[in-house]
């Protein structure tokens, strides 16, 4: 087995981290959970896209250069060692883009991909309901038909970043006297449209990271289905595979931050604390595996074959196996980021409170800490996860 890099994904991974070191600004950026820190981050994007950099894996059509899915990890490594600005996009990027190659229509990715790749329309994500988290099947939130469309009304929450998105993605139920996970669409729709008020949700910082959305009898086209109308529980089964497999959390993403860990444990660790220097060395070897994972998945003979179809696609998150599988990848990625992070801020100890942004950097550490205490949340939490794994992966019995 040859695990090395062939001359094109070694020129590949020079030309990005050639770019970003020329383009990632140093210092600290305003939050994108600001008004202010939304609108930088978008020409953020643009800027990635005119480098054909914001979606490498998506065809040259849509603003991409065709990546596969090997050259999209390396991507994902390079952007997260620069320390790259986070993705304002992510949602549209790595959970409904994917679910668009898969279930859209070409009219729908040439309408809809090239403006999410410069970020001039940003998505947000309108599935949990206040009666419906883990069991997103109890939504109650309705699309009725209309003249050449749909008429949504209801709520929904915990909408990240909806407060200054431009459209919306979401689960409605279309037939409500169908069995509860049939009778669902999957809709798209404008976050400005008449009827629709977002209101923000402020986190404990203040800032407006969450949204309610409420939907007053809001009329979407039928071009605005994705899938077929009834069939958007399996249409929605594809994208959460793409959001708790390797498409939203990158392996990346934690091999960068093991590396600073390292440098951390260096600069500040106390030697003589074996057992600290082993919870390092585990949070190394964690992210690691996770990375060697990635390349496995994108070795395989058909990834190639979902390469256009975005990151994940070779993940398939359909209903079937392979789509529980990626559960298998969330729980490892959601407590690797915490164990990560707790790590960190053992080294650190007191100075974990310190907001200083020079090394050691604690508030840096403890804002990445707090985040990571969502990733068992988010995505759907570990505890459903777990049951997938047990009951669709294992073929463990069903619980009653
Ligand atoms: C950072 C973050 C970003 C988010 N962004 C979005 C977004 O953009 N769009 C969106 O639609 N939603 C978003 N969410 C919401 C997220 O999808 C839900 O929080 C999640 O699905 C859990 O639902 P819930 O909060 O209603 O908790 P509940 O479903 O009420 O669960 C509460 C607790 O009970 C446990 N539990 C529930 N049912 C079972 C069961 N059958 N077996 C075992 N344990 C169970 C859960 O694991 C959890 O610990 C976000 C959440 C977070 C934290």
């Amino acid at each position: 087995m040859n695990l090395d890099f062939g001359p094109q994904e070694q020129a590949f991974r020079a030309e990005v981290a050639h770019w970003l070191t020329n383009h990632v600004p140093v210092g600290s950026l305003p939050s994108v959970d600001t008004a202010a820190g939304f609108a930088w981050h978008r020409e953020w994007e643009a800027e990635l896209a005119d480098a054909r950099l914001a979606a490498v894996s998506w065809p040259a059509e849509y603003g991409g250069r065709g990546a596969s899915l090997l050259e999209w990890l390396i991507f994902e490594e390079e952007y997260h060692t620069a320390g790259a600005p986070v993705r304002v996009g992510q949602n549209g990027l790595f959970v409904l883009a994917p679910t668009l190659f898969m279930h859209g229509t070409a009219e729908q990715r040439a309408r809809i991909l090239p403006k999410m790749a410069r970020a001039e329309e940003v998505w947000a994500q309108a599935w949990s309901e206040p009666e419906a988290g883990s069991d997103l099947a109890a939504i109650r939130s309705r699309a009725v038909r209309s003249d050449g469309g749909w008429l949504l009304s209801g709520q929904k929450t915990w909408s990240s970043r909806a407060v200054f998105a431009d459209r919306a993605f979401g689960l409605f139920r279309s037939d409500p006297k169908a069995e509860r996970h049939r009778g669902m669409t999957y809709l798209m729709f404008d976050l400005r449209a008449d009827g629709v008020t977002v209101r923000p949700i402020p986190q404990l910082d203040g800032e407006p990271g969450f949204a309610e959305i409420f939907l007053d009898n809001v009329f979407v086209p039928d071009a605005d289905v994705i899938g077929a109308a009834g069939d958007g529980w399996r249409v929605a089964m594809s994208s959460a595979g793409h959001e708790r497999g390797l498409a939203l959390r990158s392996p990346g993403r934690f091999t960068a931050a093991a590396a600073r860990l390292i440098e951390l444990w260096q600069q500040e660790g106390d030697p003589s604390d074996t057992a600290l220097a082993e919870r390092v060395a585990d949070a190394w070897i964690g992210a690691r595996a996770y990375q060697l994972a990635g390349y496995q998945i994108a070795s395989q003979p058909d990834s190639a074959r979902f390469a256009g179809a975005g990151p994940a696609g070779a993940e398939l998150g359909a209903a079937g196996p392979a789509g529980a599988q990626s559960s298998l990848g969330k729980v490892y990625w959601s407590e690797l980021d915490l164990a990560l992070h707790e790590t960190a801020l053992a080294i650190l100890g007191s100075l974990a409170e310190v907001r200083h942004p020079q090394p050691p950097g604690g508030g840096r550490w403890l804002d990445g800490y707090l985040f990571a205490l969502a990733g068992p949340i988010y995505a759907g939490t570990n505890e459903i996860q777990r049951t997938i794994i047990a009951e669709r992966v294992l073929g463990l019995p069903r619980s009653a």
